[in-house]
């Protein structure tokens, strides 16, 4: 196996017996992003100066027998959205284009002090508002097992350079699923924290209720560490939550006898691809037959989870991006007759279709005469919601649903209508809403060959629970190992 292909914990226990440097492992990455990265377009910016500078450090303490840390050394990407100081960061976005954050997220603060490996800064849709990618300002990413199909959104960059294996891990963010459907969609294991477990501090806000960052990895052991180095509270986010932070690897435990997974009946509609329904009952089975307890379960509000969501996330992304108004950050109109001209013409040239549409519908959700019968009602769904899952959780463990209604489909399929693009979201925002850790691993292929994933939730806090089944499954089974043979002839 060539360098890039390897997980972090196999490259640490490498790096740590000076097997290998952590310079030769970026100048690897950079062979394969040289080789792929043409076709996938993952990233929006490379950083290969600061790779190798960091990597020149982690060398320097691998060198002198320093015990290092277990992302000592390791190449990561980043998606961006996330603020990187003195690198660009646009949220795939115009109006951003040339923002140079003047400061790092708190996510990068932490790990820097971990020794991680900055590859570069990854695409993904304006501002994190979709679900295939598509809505960059900048390029379309090219999902690795067929580049013919999107990689999932809004995070498609990070989850597709860790499949192409570009980079061995990366961070996203999760608002109504964009970490866990675009690890489906790219057969990567991706984990949404609970809400408030990850400082928000520095990544730029979509709906702050809903945000959270997280991983994206090659397999659980390595998400459980990515977590341990980036969850904790912070007094620059009031919002994460002042609870202490466990060793996530002791999740890693090969046995799931004892525990109750429930599988919630709603999320077997008829709009579920069969081919996923199938793959998906096979690996409950799967636990089922490892020692699990498994039981029919219902969230009877979950058909209200998609219009909830697409109240609650606009209304909250129209008050965000005020901000953007061509006079503190990123694209300015060069020529405005006044004030009110340049932030209209600003606003107007600066944000693409998709970000518009959701200020629009996020303005008059909020509007006087409509905040009660949108924005307020959609609160007290997002509650009922929540209770389904407090409800459930008084009976189960963890809870195993399909990740994504459908493989990832063609470039080009949904984008003309958006309520469609919207309907990907619907396995992922009943848990955003409850704020609730989820993670999706892979869990098979469709016959085209795409990849499938398999979402496993727990109450909050309970991540540990969470990633005891995930490892549990992926030990028992071969589906991570598989790799995209990316057709780097033909489509480019
Ligand atoms: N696809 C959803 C949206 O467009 C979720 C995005 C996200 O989680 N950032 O809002």
């Amino acid at each position: 196996m060539s360098l890039y292909e390897l997980t972090a914990h196999a490259l640490h226990e490498k790096l740590k017996n000076r097997e290998i440097t952590a310079v030769a492992l970026v100048e690897s990455i950079y062979a394969r992003i040289a080789e792929v990265e043409s076709h996938v377009k993952g990233y929006l910016t490379l950083t290969k100066d600061i790779a190798l500078e960091q990597a020149s450090h982690a060398d320097a303490g691998f060198q002198k027998g320093d015990e290092m840390p277990p992302l000592a050394g390791i190449p990561i990407a980043i998606k961006d959205v996330i603020c990187t100081k003195g690198v660009r960061t646009t949220c795939g976005s115009k109006i951003l284009e040339n923002f140079v954050p003047p400061y790092d997220a708190t996510v990068m603060t932490k790990l820097h002090e971990h020794g991680v490996v900055m590859v570069g800064k990854t695409n993904m849709d304006e501002f994190a508002m979709g679900s295939s990618t598509e809505n960059s300002a900048y390029q379309i990413t090219h999902n690795p097992w067929n580049l013919d199909t999107i990689p999932g959104g809004s995070s498609g960059g990070s989850a597709a350079v860790v499949s192409a294996d570009t980079a061995v891990c990366s961070l996203g963010s999760d608002t109504g699923g964009s970490i866990r459907q675009p690890a489906a969609l790219c057969g990567v294991v991706g984990m949404k924290p609970t809400y408030g477990r990850v400082s928000r501090y520095g990544l730029v806000a979509f709906a702050s209720s809903l945000d959270q960052i997280g991983p994206f990895t090659k397999d659980v052991t390595d998400c459980a560490l990515l977590l341990n180095a980036i969850c904790g509270s912070d007094a620059l986010d009031a919002t994460s939550v002042d609870v202490p932070v466990p060793d996530f690897t002791r999740g890693l435990i090969n046995d799931v006898q004892g525990l109750k997974i429930g599988v919630p009946k709603e999320y077997f509609t008829p709009a579920l691809d069969t081919e996923i329904a199938d793959s998906v009952q096979r690996a409950i089975a799967v636990l089922e037959s490892l020692g699990a307890t498994v039981e029919e379960i219902s969230l009877p509000h979950t058909e209200y989870a998609i219009a909830t969501y697409y109240i609650i996330a606009p209304a909250e992304a129209s008050a965000n991006l005020a901000r953007y108004d061509g006079v503190r950050y990123g694209y300015r109109n060069e020529n405005p007759e006044d004030l009110i001209g340049m932030y209209k013409k600003t606003r107007s040239e600066g944000f693409g279709e998709e970000v518009k549409r959701r200020i629009m519908l996020g303005t008059f959700a909020l509007s006087a005469g409509y905040q009660d019968a949108y924005y307020k009602k959609a609160q007290k769904a997002r509650t009922l919601i929540k209770s389904d899952f407090d409800a459930a959780f008084e009976k189960v463990d963890v809870i195993a649903t399909p990740t994504s209604p459908t493989p990832a489909f063609k470039i080009g399929e949904r984008t003309a209508d958006p309520l469609q693009m919207y309907l990907s979201d619907v396995m992922t925002t009943p848990a955003s809403h409850a704020g609730l850790p989820g993670i999706s691993v892979p869990c098979g292929f469709v016959q085209s060959g795409l990849p499938i994933g398999l979402q496993l939730l727990g109450p909050p806090f309970a991540e540990e629970k969470v990633l005891r089944v995930a490892y549990t499954f992926e030990q028992n089974t071969e589906h991570h190992r598989q790799k995209p043979k990316i057709q780097t002839n033909g489509v480019v």
